[in-house]
């Protein structure tokens, strides 16, 4: 089927897809049941350079941009796997990239495209301040060489599968600073330095098989060497992973959508119920071609901000559009893909299910479907802020 960006990129789309081949549903639903983590899946991913895309090629990465990494997140999910268990590497990857010292290029590049190292968590959301993330309440104190890390953190993902974090901390306290968004920085936390050395970790069981944790630290210390950038600046420097993380997942929910419609295209052709197919009755088609239409437009929003992203310019409001329409025209195919296979939507051999409920965490996650209508609302049309 002909789609948005589908006649771009095609040995990407091709190399990515024979790589997912290799890994069948029956592969990923397995993995579903048993609430394991794809190990073999992401380590072939890794092999074959795909976990090293954005890493420039003289740190031994491929070099390529977001919109190059959005479509090998979307062919994943796409193919019926689900990036969630390594799309941290990609959203992390440029706020290194872009805001690193060469120190810390020269030291963590090269070990991560070696396959070496993971980096695959990002830490910011905290349970007492939500969404409201300039509040956060974990701080880093500087002593000598070290910044000593207290407080708590909330469904930070992939912990027990990355070597590396990249943390969010309040340096100055929220009533000595100018505008709230300053006085925060970020850090590289070596996780396997760091658990159980003030630093542990409670995972969350979730309706998707997620691994994601809550994280507690008292009088954690990292060397003052892993301050990305300049102390106070971190907010800045986080919504370059924060951006990259949603047009990313709007590629995601894209993948995940053109596979809903695939699969119910296919079954409502062939279900014959009253003599005929069922998706011969306009109440079976139009909800599917609704959702169909959905999509598509998200892929151009996905495009587009994936094209100011790569060009360095201002993209916050594309990332966030593209998130917000292609989360919802995902969720409208996943609606109607279960819906019209009746009951055997709910059967787990048909994968429907877990498609289901992956493709439903992003209305939530990483940024709440209302929050982005609130920053369009007040950032886009100037309408007054209402938190
Ligand atoms: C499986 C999973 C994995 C995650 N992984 C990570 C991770 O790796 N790293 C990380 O830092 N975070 C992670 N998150 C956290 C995620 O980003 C947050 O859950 C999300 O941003 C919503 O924040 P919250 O849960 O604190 O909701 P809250 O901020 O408490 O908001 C709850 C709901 O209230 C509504 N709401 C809140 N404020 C307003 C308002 N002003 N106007 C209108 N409606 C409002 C929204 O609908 C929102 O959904 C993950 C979450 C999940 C579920």
């Amino acid at each position: 089927m002909k789609t948005v960006g589908s006649e771009q990129f095609t040995e990407i789309r091709e190399a990515v897809r024979a790589l997912c081949a290799d890994f069948p549903a029956e592969y990923h639903r397995r993995i579903d049941e048993e609430r394991g983590y794809p190990e073999a899946f992401v380590d072939a991913l890794t092999k074959a350079g795909w976990m090293a895309a954005l890493i420039p090629e003289e740190y031994g990465g491929s070099g390529l941009g977001l919109t190059e990494a959005s479509v090998i997140m979307e062919e994943i999910n796409r193919a019926g796997g689900n990036s969630g268990a390594c799309h941290g590497q990609m959203y992390n990857m440029n706020t290194l990239v872009r805001h690193g010292s060469e120190e810390q290029k020269q030291k963590y590049l090269p070990r991560i495209a070696a396959g070496e190292l993971r980096l695959q968590s990002m830490g910011v959301t905290e349970p007492t301040t939500g969404t409201d993330t300039t509040k956060i309440k974990t701080t880093a104190v500087r002593k000598g060489d070290r910044y000593v890390i207290n407080g708590q953190k909330v469904w930070i993902s992939r912990i027990q599968h990355s070597d590396l974090m990249i943390l969010l901390a309040r340096t100055t306290p929220l009533d000595q600073v100018r505008k709230k968004s300053e006085g925060m920085s970020i850090f590289i936390v070596d996780l396997k330095d760091a658990i159980g050395n003030g630093m542990s970790v409670q995972p969350i069981l979730n309706m998707v098989n997620h691994e994601t944790n809550e994280l507690f630290f008292d009088n954690l210390e990292i060397p003052a060497e892993n301050l990305i950038g300049e102390e106070g600046q971190g907010f800045k420097y986080i919504l370059t992973g924060l951006n990259a993380e949603r047009a990313l997942i709007a590629a995601e929910c894209i993948g995940d959508g053109y596979w809903f419609i695939d699969k119910v295209t296919a079954y409502t052709k062939e279900r014959v119920v009253f003599g005929r197919p069922i998706g011969q009755n306009q109440g079976v088609q139009f909800p599917i071609a609704e959702s169909f239409i959905e999509v598509e437009a998200a892929n151009l929003m996905r495009f587009e901000a994936c094209r100011l992203y790569d060009e360095n310019r201002p993209c916050g409001t594309e990332a966030n559009m593209a998130k917000y329409l292609a989360a919802k025209a995902s969720w409208e195919a996943a609606n109607a893909c279960l819906q019209f296979h009746g009951g055997f939507g709910f059967a787990a051999e048909y994968d429907i299910e877990r498609k289901f409920r992956e493709t439903r965490l992003y209305q939530v996650a990483p940024i709440s479907t209302n929050l982005i209508l609130s920053y369009v609302a007040e950032h886009v049309l100037g309408l007054p802020r209402s938190f």
